[in-house]
């Protein structure tokens, strides 16, 4: 590791503007519980300290920014390189008017006199608790995701009929290669079923504008309630997995009888519920979760056995499932 660049982490780390570890297991950040160490690990507590070790780990070599690791399978072998964590980053706030130029611009374009500002790495069901504190409406399908808004904006995430497109006024990023902040107006068009073009240019969020739409706060407790419940009922909840591993199959795919069906029910009626590869398993309560049984589990284990399901799949209906859960190689991504 560059010298340089572990000198300004000690630096700031002394300073108490960041947080950073050598030969970091990622099996302590991931809710999977899995994956091998990486080089550094850090995690930033403010803006600037942020950009500025975006910047210098894009100098010194390989580095990936995470939020809480909630949708990424880590190479057993860890990470050749910088991990940079948001999830200190958790600023969040209600303005009533702007404060600066970016601001200024979010309030022109946006029909409400009041927008939520988040910072990359609050939590979503911090998000939805302050909304519903607020009486905002909206947020309600985010309350149980285990996400970053960062992390939520990459995927689209979402949840029973919401998807954080949907509140979405604005975001803020850095590209670090010319180290430049741009604010960036929404466009429906840039979010699909979990997918977005947000971060696909190596650019790395910093903050996130919503709509504030006032809503009865009764209304939006009972909704918040009842999702809370129908997670807990349906999935596994407590065991490390990284969600549904597999996307929504496309509605027009595979034999008639499977279509429009949810990879956890096409997986649960071809039998695989509870299918292991040593200690990777399906979940019992829910198809479409892979989880770490023991704790113990490895990347390869999850890798080989979601190659199961899906060969056992494609057999049975003709759909080829496709990953919602992203593999980070010790490399770096897309490998
Ligand atoms: C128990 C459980 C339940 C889940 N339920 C749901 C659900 O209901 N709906 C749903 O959509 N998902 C769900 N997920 C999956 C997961 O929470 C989402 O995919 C979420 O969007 C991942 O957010 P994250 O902050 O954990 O991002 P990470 O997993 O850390 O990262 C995801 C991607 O975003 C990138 N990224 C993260 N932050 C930034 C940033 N600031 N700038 C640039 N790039 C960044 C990473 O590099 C990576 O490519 C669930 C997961 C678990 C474990």
């Amino acid at each position: 590791m560059n010298t340089l660049f572990l000198r300004y982490l000690t630096e700031m780390q002394n300073k108490g503007r960041l947080k950073f570890y050598e030969n970091h297991s990622l099996s302590l950040v991931s809710t999977f519980g899995i994956g091998g160490r990486a080089r550094v690990f850090v995690m930033p507590r403010d803006e600037e300290c942020f950009k500025d070790t975006v910047r210098l780990a894009s100098i010194c070599g390989r580095y990936i920014v995470i939020g809480n690791a909630s949708n990424l399978l880590f190479d057993d072998r860890g990470f050749c390189g910088t991990v940079i964590s948001t999830v200190k980053l958790r600023s969040l706030e209600l303005l009533l008017s702007p404060r600066s130029r970016e601001e200024g611009i979010v309030f022109e374009g946006c029909r409400e006199r009041r927008i939520i500002k988040a910072s990359c790495g609050v939590m979503l069901p911090a998000l939805s608790a302050f909304a519903l504190k607020n009486g905002i409406k909206g947020f309600e399908g985010l309350c149980s995701i285990p996400a970053t808004v960062g992390g939520a904006l990459c995927l689209n995430a979402g949840a029973y009929g919401t998807e954080i497109s949907d509140m979405l006024v604005a975001y803020e990023v850095f590209f670090p290669q010319n180290d430049e902040k741009r604010l960036i107006i929404s466009d429906k068009k840039e979010f699909s079923y979990r997918k977005s073009s947000v971060g696909k240019q190596g650019e790395t969020v910093l903050y996130a504008y919503f709509l504030a739409q006032k809503g009865d706060e009764a209304q939006i407790r009972e909704r918040i309630e009842k999702n809370k419940a129908f997670r807990q009922a349906s999935q596994p909840i407590g065991e490390r997995s990284a969600g549904s591993y597999f996307k929504r199959p496309n509605e027009s795919e595979g034999l008639p009888d499977f279509r429009g069906k949810s990879a956890g029910e096409i997986i649960d009626i071809c039998g695989l519920k509870g299918t292991a590869v040593g200690e990777a398993q399906i979940s019992r309560k829910h198809g479409n979760f892979l989880i770490n049984k023991s704790g113990k589990a490895t990347a390869c284990e999850v890798l080989a056995l979601a190659e199961r399901v899906k060969k056992a799949v494609y057999k049975r209906t003709r759909i080829r499932l496709k990953e919602e859960v992203e593999f980070i190689h010790r490399l770096g991504k897309g490998r």
